[in-house]
């Protein structure tokens, strides 16, 4: 199933409000998003960082690295600059990919999707499951950018849209 372009029918407003409410993704009360199943196997914690603070984290910092886990929407949406694509349709097939290539040299990675509710949480969570059995990738911090892409571009934060991969822009 393509995601295509279709536009969310959620109510962004009350995402936010249960974001904020829940800044550390307590996954019982996560809504799972449209097209994105009823996973409820999140056991595990992975921090949340915030768009001004990850912009403040990033600023000359080339060991962080930003993994949009979004699907079809990186194509026709924008994207954060300097983000790496990993759709979350075969993430976990990826993950060597994704240690060897955009994690390289890198201790920290930030993953989201369109709102860092299920798809971005749920990548952070394998990937750091990954990397605790692999012990040689570097990695310290898998963390989630609260709200995701979409609340990054509602707070007015550069957007890209080049269709460079990787993308060569930088988010501070
Ligand atoms: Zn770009």
């Amino acid at each position: 199933m393509g995601l295509g372009c279709w536009s969310r029918p959620t109510n962004q407003r009350a995402e936010s409000q249960l974001a904020s409410r829940y800044p550390e993704g307590n996954s019982s009360h996560e809504r799972p998003a449209h097209g994105e199943g009823t996973e409820r196997t999140m056991a595990r914690s992975v921090s949340y960082v915030s768009a001004a603070k990850l912009v403040s984290m990033a600023r000359g910092n080339n060991r962080l690295a930003i993994i949009d886990v979004r699907d079809d929407e990186r194509s026709c949406q924008a994207h954060i600059p300097g983000s790496h694509h990993y759709a979350s349709t075969g993430f976990a097939a990826r993950m060597p990919e994704l240690a060897r290539t955009a994690a390289d040299g890198k201790d920290t990675l930030v993953f989201h999707c369109a709102l860092s509710q299920v798809r971005g949480p749920s990548c952070a969570r394998m990937f750091s499951d990954y990397i605790s059995e692999n012990k040689d990738t570097g990695i310290k911090n898998v963390m989630v950018l609260e709200r995701g892409y979409n609340g990054w571009e509602a707070l007015g934060y550069p957007v890209c849209r080049c269709t460079d991969a990787p993308c060569k822009g930088t988010c501070s």
